[in-house]
Order: structure tokens, then C-alpha cells, then sequence
């Protein structure tokens, strides 16, 4: 029997504003979309803790023996400078500024994404799709929404009619925000605008005759509008109507109760049951943010890099530090809190470590196994919370200590549900890695080659000159250069 069967799951959906009980739209199947970053600049490490939140709740549905279609766009047009409608696109910007094409700002920080991902361990997406690759599937949407008189051209620009739209569905029903009130609140458009309402957002620009990336569409050489990129490429992937959307919480309003608006007015649908929003990473008290400059790139977390920093910190570390935070909680960066993790971490390890070395015994336990088992699914049951889960791993090392110390026993069949449970969670669910087993393979690794650079000093020694070079010459076919010295021999992997 697949696990999800036995545990009954729970997701707060931003969109009710209540944790629901998780039923996915076909059994056994998870179809989640998540928006991606916009590939304009090397993302910082509040965008990093967004994509981590996912990535736990992806790696706790594979966990559970569903079977997941993940889809993460990457943002590589259409997103405007201060997410309004008039000005800038991020990434033309950007190239303009560097005296770059626009597609080498995506190519460069595409790759940097990709390359933090991997070093912070991240599962990939199923599907990763780009906004430029589905500028077909956008137009045709905009054609329907045209079709049904809410979407209008305006001088080769079309644009979203939230006025009229609202006047058969509800604009605002995911941010709780009100179309009047908004009205109320912004300032009018002075004629400076195509727009027929200040709300009005577009669904494709028109490129002025000195922007790059434009396309030929029925109204005008031209982009798409940053909202209408994720419905193309979420319903494309997953169909009209699926089970689960997610981004930070500052994607809500507008880009989220936008994506809401543009699937209702083209499929007549609201396009998705759950809709999730993960909580800002803040340095300081204010959120981090690229445009801003209040921010940690990863890399610098690894290296020390900043100023901020006593030392440098592993991915490890830093995913502990993540996590235990709840993913809807405002979650802050400081060293000494990230020291404090570490600390943290290193216990846990310690008795990851330890577990291999106790063994079982006939006596019986007052350890419930099983019990503290199920406090593990039920932290994750109750909307992902790995806090809840760290904590009661923390009880987990206290049982294991107890039986280092041989104050507790435990019998052959409590140990491996024991094992199993803590290296799923650990490794698997939280996608922790065991730092010291990397640290320990690259020391045996360096012992195996000064070994064989031994025995090549005595191969040469006696002359046996095809055999030192036979040595040699299998280290480089491995990619491992020696390099003879004055002080002997060492190597570059
Ligand atoms: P962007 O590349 O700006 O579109 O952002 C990519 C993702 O990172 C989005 O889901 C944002 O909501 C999220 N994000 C941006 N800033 C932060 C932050 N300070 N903390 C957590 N998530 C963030
Ligand atoms: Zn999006």
C-alpha cells in the first residue's frame, strides 16, 4: 500500500485561509506548480529559503509514495521592474546596463540558479519550463480572453479588464483584497495610460523599437505580461484545474490573484485547490530582496563572504537553519542564529552516526518506537511543519544517547524502524546531507592516492619504470594530475 494511504495530510490553503484536509484531484498524483525566479541577477538567499519550502513539501509527497509532477518556470521575460506595467523589463535592463544580449542576463543567472540549487541539495523540478519557450500557448490564451470581451487592445498592447471581470466573478478572492477599495486607492491615469482602469494589468506589451526580445502576435511585435506566463505554462503542464500552486507570499498580490482572474475569464474555472505561500526570509527585521541590496547570496553563507558573517557555514547548516522555521513564519537571518543551528545540526548528525554502532537486544524498552514514528508524520501531516518534525527528531538523539550509554535498550526490530524513520526524514523529507561522511570519503580518497604515488616512488626506485608510468598515467585517465616536486609529489583532482 503506497504510504499516503495511512496518513492523513493537511495543507493550509491561502486561498480559504484554513488548513484543509489534502485530497488530490486524481488518487495517488500531486500536480504542483511553482513560480520560478526571474533570471535577472544571482538569487539571494530569501529566494533560496521560498524554493527550499517547496522542495520539503515535494520531497515529503515523494515520501509518501505519490507521484508527483513538479513544474518551476523559469522568469526569462515579462517581468517588469517594480512588477508594474509601465517600464523596464528586469532582464532588458539588466542587459542594457551590462551591454549584454538579454538571453546571455538569462543564460548566466539561469546556470547560477541551477548551481545553488545543486549545492544546497535541492531535488529538480519534473518539468522546468521557460516563459520565452511558451509565447504560442500565451497568445492563444489572450485570444480566448479577448474572445470573451475582458481582455482589449490598446495601441498593439492588450490589457485585463478587472472592472468588467468583476462584475461576474471576484477580483481579490485569494489576497481578500477589494476592487473598490483599490480603485479608491490609486491615482488616476491622467491619460498617460492605454489602460481602461488603473487595476487593469496587461497581458502583452507592445516592445518600443529598441527592445530586444519582442515577438510577431496578432496585435503587435511585442512580450507577454509576467501573470499570463504562469498560466500558460501551469495549465499546459497540469492541466485546467490542478491540485497545487505555490510562491512567496509577496507573489500573492498581484501576480497570484491575476494568474486566478486570467484562468477564470479563459476556462470559466478557478484553476487550482490549493494554493500555497511561503514566508519571507528577512535580514535585519526587512525582507531581503535583490532590488534593494538587504541581502545574503548563498554563496557567500559557503564561502563567509560578508560581513555579516563570522565564518563560513555548510548547505547542510543552512537548510537546518531553514527549517526550523515553519514555511508560513517570517524567518530571520543572523549568525548568531545560524551558528546556533549548527550546533544543532552537528547533534543530529552525531547521532545519525551513532545509530549504526548500537545494536538490539532481547530486554524490553520503554522507547515506543512506533509512537514516536507517527509524532514524525504527524508534524509533516499538519502543513509541513519541520519544526515539529526537528523537534521531535531532538527526541530521537535523546533515545539514541540513552542507548550509547546503555541506560535504554532496544529490540532488532524497533532498531531498524528506528534507523529507517530517522535516515527518511533526515535525509530524505528535509534533504539534510551527512557532511562528515563527504568529509570522510574525501579523506579516505586522498589516502588511496598518496598510497599509490607510494607506490610509484617504489616502482621507480627499482627501475620499474612501465609500472610507475602505468600508475601515472590511470591517475590522469581518472583525472587526477601528479605533479612532481622538490618536495615530492602531490596532486590536483
Ligand atoms: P523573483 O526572482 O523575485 O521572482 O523571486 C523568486 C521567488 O523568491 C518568489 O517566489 C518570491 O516570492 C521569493 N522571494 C523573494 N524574496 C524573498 C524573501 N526575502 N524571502 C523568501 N522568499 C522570497
Ligand atoms: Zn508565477
Amino acid at each position: 500500500m503506497p504510504l499516503y494511504t495511512s496518513q492523513s495530510l493537511k495543507i493550509y490553503n491561502s486561498l480559504s485561509g484554513e488548513k484543509e484536509n489534502f485530497n488530490p484531484i486524481h488518487e495517488g498524483n500531486v500536480g504542483m506548480y511553482v513560480c520560478g525566479p526571474t533570471v535577472y541577477s544571482n538569487v539571494h538567499l530569501g529566494n533560496v529559503r521560498t524554493f527550499m519550502s517547496f522542495d520539503v513539501i515535494f520531497r515529503y509527497f515523494l515520501h509518501l509514495d505519490y507521484k508527483v509532477r513538479y513544474v518551476r518556470n523559469i522568469t526569462d521575460v515579462g517581468h517588469i521592474v517594480d512588477d508594474v506595467d509601465e517600464g523596464e523589463d528586469k532582464i532588458a535592463k539588466k542587459a542594457r546596463l551590462e551591454q549584454l544580449e538579454p538571453m546571455e542576463v538569462v543564460q548566466r543567472y539561469t546556470v547560477d540558479f541551477h548551481e545553488i540549487l545543486k549545492a544546497f541539495n535541492f531535488l529538480p523540478p519534473s518539468i522546468e519550463p521557460t516563459a520565452t519557450g511558451h509565447i504560442i500557448e500565451q497568445i492563444e490564451i489572450i485570444k480566448k480572453i479577448i474572445d470573451t470581451g475582458i481582455g482589449y487592445e490598446a495601441n498593439g498592447s492588450v490589457y485585463f479588464d478587472v472592472v468588467k471581470y468583476n462584475e461576474t466573478n471576484n477580483y481579490g478572492v485569494l489576497s481578500g483584497r477589494n476592487i473598490e477599495d483599490m480603485l479608491a486607492n490609486t491615482r488616476d491615469l491622467d491619460g498617460q495610460s492605454d489602460k481602461r482602469n488603473p487595476q487593469d494589468f496587461a497581458l502583452w506589451k507592445k516592445a518600443e523599437p529598441q527592445h530586444i526580445m519582442r515577438w510577431p502576435s496578432p496585435w503587435s511585435d511585442g512580450f507577454p505580461g509576467w501573470h499570463l506566463e504562469c498560466t500558460a505554462m501551469s495549465t499546459k503542464y497540469l492541466g485546467n484545474h490542478f491540485d497545487i500552486h505555490g510562491g512567496g507570499m509577496d507573489l500573492k498580490f498581484p501576480h497570484h490573484e491575476c494568474e486566478i482572474a486570467q484562468n477564470e475569464a479563459c476556462t470559466g474555472q478557478s484553476p487550482v485547490n490549493y494554493w500555497m505561500h511561503a514566508n519571507m526570509l528577512t535580514l535585519n527585521g526587512k525582507k531581503m530582496a535583490k532590488s534593494t541590496g538587504n541581502n545574503i547570496l548563498p554563496g557567500e553563507i559557503l564561502s563567509g563572504e560578508n560581513n555579516i558573517l563570522s565564518k563560513a557555514f555548510s548547505a547542510s547548516v543552512t537548510r537546518f537553519f531553514m527549517l526550523q522555521a515553519h514555511y508560513r513564519s517570517i524567518l530571520d537571518f543572523s549568525d548568531d542564529a545560524i551558528v546556533a543551528a549548527e550546533k544543532g545540526y552537528k547533534r543530529l548528525m552525531e547521532a545519525v552516526d551513532a545509530l549504526s554502532g548500537i545494536s538490539a537486544s532481547h530486554n524490553t524498552s520503554s522507547i515506543d518506537i512506533a509512537s514516536w514514528k507517527q509524532l514524525c508524520y504527524d508534524a509533516m501531516n499538519d502543513d509541513f511543519n519541520t519544526p515539529i518534525l526537528i523537534a521531535q527528531l531532538f527526541e530521537a538523539v535523546r533515545y539514541v544517547n540513552l542507548l550509547k550509554e546503555g541506560k535504554e535498550t532496544i529490540s532488532e526490530e524497533d532498531l531498524k524502524t528506528f534507523t529507517t524513520a530517522i535516515n527518511a526524514f533526515v535525509f530524505d523529507v528535509l534533504g539534510l546531507s551527512d557532511e562528515k561522511t563527504a568529509d570522510s570519503n574525501n579523506d579516505k580518497l586522498d589516502g588511496v592516492i598518496n598510497m599509490l604515488i607510494g607506490m610509484r616512488n617504489q616502482a621507480r626506485a627499482d627501475k620499474n619504470f612501465a609500472l610507475s608510468d602505468q600508475i601515472r598515467d590511470q591517475l590522469i585517465g581518472l583525472g587526477i594530475q601528479l605533479k612532481d616536486g622538490k618536495e615530492g609529489t602531490s596532486f590536483s583532482l
